[in-house]
């Protein structure tokens, strides 16, 4: 099995999440890094099914909010594969509807895809994306185990701009069905771009770290996008906190439910 330093080698990473001088990194982020990194089998609903692509007949934007509120995992990619609802769709290779574990504890959310996963249909699968996976087995977790990524856009804008406002609308029935079906117990923002979509708000990020917002009634806490960290390294100390926070977020979601599932049990006194 391969050691963390190979990993961390093949994925061109190391020494990128390495404790370095004059960086705030607490101690316990070396000691969480697992000296193996199993990547578990992903669950994916990227990939397109057959007769995928056949747009989907016109129907109201209530409607259509309705329609996707309903749809199933099954279901799920080939929708959005058919997906006409804005200009993106014109544009794109593949939909990148998300990837990972259908019933994830995580939601790593990032911004749209790129050339690399506009290719390949999945996301964050260029740099960023080792990045990412390099954060995520810092926290001892792997796509496919207890994560689950998308982003707000599931269409690469071309040229990778941000999303227009019209766009995330258009794509937010998706996330939101994402949500529901997956449940998760913390959502994960990565950057500006997907943390001021998904809240609705105009702000930096900087004034957006270090407090747990909510999605969908879901706890959400925001940190860089790994395309960032990668050009701003001294900024993974703040993103390890950011990580730490959401970690301790999830547990507490866990705690809160476990409880409330003991006295739903409890015989009445
Ligand atoms: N790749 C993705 O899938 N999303 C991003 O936000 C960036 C790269």
């Amino acid at each position: 099995m391969a050691t963390r330093d190979d990993v961390l080698e093949e994925l061109g990473l190391a020494p990128a999440w390495r404790r370095r001088t004059g960086v705030a990194l607490p101690d316990t982020f070396a000691a969480v890094v697992p000296e193996t990194v199993t990547v578990a089998e992903v669950v994916t609903d990227a990939r397109p099914r057959a007769g995928a692509n056949a747009a989907l007949p016109p129907i109201s934007v209530e409607a259509r909010i309705e329609r996707i509120a309903r749809l199933e995992w099954r279901d799920f990619a080939a929708d959005v594969d058919a997906c006409t609802a804005c200009g993106l769709a014109r544009t794109r290779n593949r939909s990148v509807p998300g990837v990972g574990d259908p019933r994830a504890d995580w939601l790593f959310v990032g911004e749209a895809p790129g050339a690399e996963e506009d290719a390949k249909g999945e996301p964050f699968v260029g740099q960023a994306g080792r990045l990412l996976d390099s954060m995520l087995a810092a926290l001892g977790i792997a796509r496919g185990n207890c994560v689950y990524i998308a982003n707000v856009l599931k269409c690469r804008p071309p040229g990778n701009r941000a999303p227009e406002p019209g766009e995330a609308q258009a794509c937010r029935p998706y996330l939101d069905r994402q949500v529901a079906l997956i449940e998760p117990k913390v959502i994960v923002a990565l950057g500006k771009s997907a943390a001021t979509v998904l809240l609705d708000v105009d702000a930096t990020i900087a004034s957006l770290r270090g407090r747990v917002h909510r999605y969908g009634g879901v706890p959400l806490v925001v940190t860089y996008h790994p395309a960032y960290l990668l050009r701003n390294l001294p900024d993974k100390a703040k993103a390890w906190e950011d990580l730490l926070l959401a970690r301790r977020t999830l547990r507490e979601t866990g705690a809160a439910a476990e409880a409330a599932a003991r006295a739903l049990a409890a015989p009445p006194a």
